[in-house]
């Protein structure tokens, strides 16, 4: 016998149990000895009976007190009694239809039941309870494991089949198979292979069930690591424009201010990643939380593809972004000589041909703008580098398209994204496998944190008070959650954010419509302050113009959907406030207080919800505890698991059943990271894993990876 010996071998397996073991996912004894108890029963912490409330599961060494007897009730089920006893009390102990206990349970002896008790004024009860009987000199297992059952198969049989495979293995001197060298157990304190199967399924301590369990694990994590990490050199080949000319010193003394060290570490992983010699394209992820400033980053890495006589590309996911960006970068491109120009979905049809023909030709260096970017018409002369901001925005083909638009010509395009959405750093490592990663973990000097607070309705006399005496002095944003009245909820949650799920269902607080609430603040409640309205069903030339006048200070107080959720940057605005709040995801709401606290008065953020779910209003006050986008990150993470950062094929990171691990959780940075490391040293010995002593991690990661592709 051996892992891959089929099930339907061993012994009391037939046909039909086999049928039961494939609808576990089981086919081979290695699946079975894979397929983990979901929990241990502890039977050793053995319970008194006085002491014990209502309701305990446990275990109780009693002593049989009574004969048992049987009665039958009026439905005609049989019941068997008898009374039992410790040294605390007694209780009594009832089967139903099972007449042959009288012959199990004699006065006198001892047994050890496990089950749930329940006490009603007094008198205890054990219904149908499991029972083992004490013998001298034969030890109780303490730990029993309860495994995952379908159909057909029971605790039992499940137990009995996983023994017997597990011993004739051990028997017969199976070599098991090891994915880690002796090294790798050695240095990271692991269980062997053969060690930790035995715990898990004959557990003989809790302590060794997490380490055996903790093997497995790492074992996962290590041939996920492995796998992104071979994935990841085999792209390490290409055909770029080497960036040889690296000197910024132009760029950086027309800027007012100076970099911040995380910025200027970044750039200069930028910059190396251009210049590299050997030509590969830089394909890196800039992440950096709300208001880090990452767009100087961009334009740093846009002025030296043109230095070095290329062309730059800067795609923004939306309208007001793209124009933002251009308003901000186009002056001081323009100050060093290089044309830069502006396309959206507004620009005209005359002014885009103008444009098309400028970019053919070179002689405008820099183009910002949406998706109207991904245009066959625009070619370029020599297109250098690719950015995109809020990358989670587009899908990952969209990232790529504009990237190919110089295939034609032989080369490849150096290609930087930006998000905000603040990912654990080890949880991009993976979502991200393929790019390489720039972390700006520091903000500009100056910054004041935004005080937050969560208020309910009953607030709303006093909130309105704030919002006037903040917009008579700065601005005011308000966000709702939906368009109009009786619309489906407006724009889609952030991708990588978490839906409010357990938003209730049934007592909903009633939802804000940004047009009905920006009616009966204009009509009744501010009616002398000006006040803008802004979201997505709107004309992308009336969205400009209110953003315009809000820029302006025209408008006191806007009030609006997500759509100015990304990037906006209007530093004279000072509170925002937020209807709803528990419809929102916590990063998502992170990125709404961003648009507050980017000027040099204080600001506030407040966050309205009525809703009474305990949870809904733990996560919120998360946002009333830190500024910190990555712990708030981190805090979804943990309370909502991993998966939904996760794009999926399509590169639509919402949604995504896949990518999910058997025993590990990515929620184990600490563990992933060990991993990772541990994986990267093994491979920098054997890139290929195709050494003896690694032949059985390179199989270990192909079905990993089999799996998770496929499910
Ligand atoms: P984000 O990372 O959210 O895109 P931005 O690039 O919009 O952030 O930057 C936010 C603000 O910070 C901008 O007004 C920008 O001019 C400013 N800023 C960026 N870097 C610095 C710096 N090193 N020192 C001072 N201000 C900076
Ligand atoms: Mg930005």
């Amino acid at each position: 016998m051996d892992f891959s010996t089929h099930i339907g071998s061993l012994g009391g397996v037939g046909k039909k149990r086999c049928e039961s073991f494939y609808n576990l996912g089981i086919k081979t004894v290695e699946d079975l000895l894979y397929h983990f108890p979901r929990a241990y029963q502890n039977r050793g912490n053995v319970l008194s009976l006085a002491m014990t409330p209502d309701g305990t599961v446990g275990s109780f060494m009693l002593t049989v007190a009574t004969k048992p007897q049987t009665f039958m009730l009026k439905n005609r089920k049989q019941i068997t009694k008898f009374v039992a006893f410790d040294d605390s009390g007694k209780c009594t102990i009832t089967f139903f239809n099972q007449p042959f206990v009288k012959d199990i349970f004699h006065v006198g002896d001892e047994f050890r039941f496990y089950g749930k008790l329940s006490v009603k004024y007094n008198a205890r009860e054990l219904s149908s309870p499991v029972y083992e009987p004490v013998l001298p000199g034969k030890k109780l297992k303490e730990l029993i494991p309860v495994y995952p059952l379908t159909d057909g198969l029971s605790q039992n049989f499940i137990k009995s089949v996983t023994e017997t495979a597990f011993n004739s293995l051990v028997w017969e001197g199976y070599d098991f198979p090891e994915i880690f060298t002796a090294d790798t157990l050695e240095k990271m304190g692991l269980m062997s292979l053969k060690d930790a199967l035995c715990e898990i399924h004959f557990p003989t301590d809790i302590e060794r069930v997490k380490k055996a369990r903790e093997r497995f694990v790492f074992e996962e994590l290590y041939a996920f690591a492995l796998g992104l990490s071979i994935s990841k050199k085999r792209e390490k080949q290409g055909n770029a424009i080497v960036m040889s000319d690296t000197d910024i010193s132009g760029f950086l003394s027309i800027l007012p201010y100076s970099l911040t060290k995380a910025q200027d570490r970044s750039v200069r992983e930028i910059i190396n990643d251009m210049s590299e010699s050997s030509g590969r394209p830089m394909n890196r992820l800039l992440s950096g939380d709300v208001g880090s400033g990452k767009t100087v980053c961009a334009a740093l890495s846009l002025y030296v593809a043109v230095k070095n006589n290329t062309q730059g590309a800067f795609m923004a996911p939306t309208e007001i972004l793209a124009t933002q960006h251009y308003n901000e970068l186009s002056p001081m491109f323009e100050k060093l000589g290089i044309k830069t120009a502006l396309i959206t979905g507004a620009t005209s049809a005359s002014e885009k041909r103008r444009i098309y023909d400028g970019v053919a030709v070179g002689d405008i260096k820099v183009i910002i703008g949406t998706h109207a970017l991904l245009n066959d018409k625009l070619e370029f002369d020599r297109l250098g580098l690719v950015i995109t901001d809020e990358q989670h925005r587009f899908g990952v083909r969209q990232r790529s398209v504009l990237a190919e638009k110089t295939r034609d010509d032989g080369y490849d395009a150096h290609v930087l994204v930006m998000t905000a959405t603040p990912i654990p750093r080890t949880l991009a490592m993976i979502i991200y496998g393929d790019l390489d990663i720039s972390a700006l973990d520091e903000l500009p000097p100056g910054r004041k944190p935004v005080d937050t607070f969560l208020v309910d309705e009953g607030y709303r006399e006093r909130l309105n008070g704030f919002i006037r005496k903040n917009a008579e002095k700065n601005q005011v944003y308000i966000v709702c959650p939906m368009v109009d009245e009786g619309d489906s909820e407006e724009e889609a949650l952030l991708p990588f954010d978490f839906t409010a799920d357990d938003v209730e269902i049934n007592n909903k607080p009633k939802l804000r419509s940004a047009v009905a609430l920006a009616e009966h603040l204009k009509n009744e409640v501010f009616p002398d302050i000006p006040i803008g309205l802004i979201h997505g069903k709107m004309k992308s030339s009336e969205k400009d113009r209110v953003m315009r006048d809000f820029e302006q200070n025209k408008i006191k107080i806007l009030v609006s959907t997500t759509v100015i959720e990304v990037g906006v940057n209007v530093p004279n605005a000072v509170l925002m406030v937020i209807e709803n709040a528990e419809r929102f995801g916590l990063s998502q709401l992170h990125q709404l207080r961003g648009r507050v606290g980017r000027g040099a008065d204080k600001s506030y953020c407040v966050l309205v919800s009525s809703s009474d779910k305990e949870k809904a209003r733990q996560r919120l006050s998360v946002m009333c505890s830190t500024n910190d986008g990555y712990k708030i990150a981190q805090a979804d993470l943990e309370q909502r698991g991993p998966g939904d950062f996760f794009p999926d094929s399509k590169g639509d990171a919402r949604q995504s059943g896949g990518m999910r691990f058997r025993f590990a959780s990515l929620c184990d940075m600490a563990m992933l990271k060990k991993a990772f490391d541990e994986a990267e040293r093994v491979l920098s010995n054997d890139r290929t894993l195709s050494l003896p002593e690694n032949r059985g991690a390179n199989r270990y990661m192909q079905r990993l990876f089999f799996r998770l592709r496929n499910t």
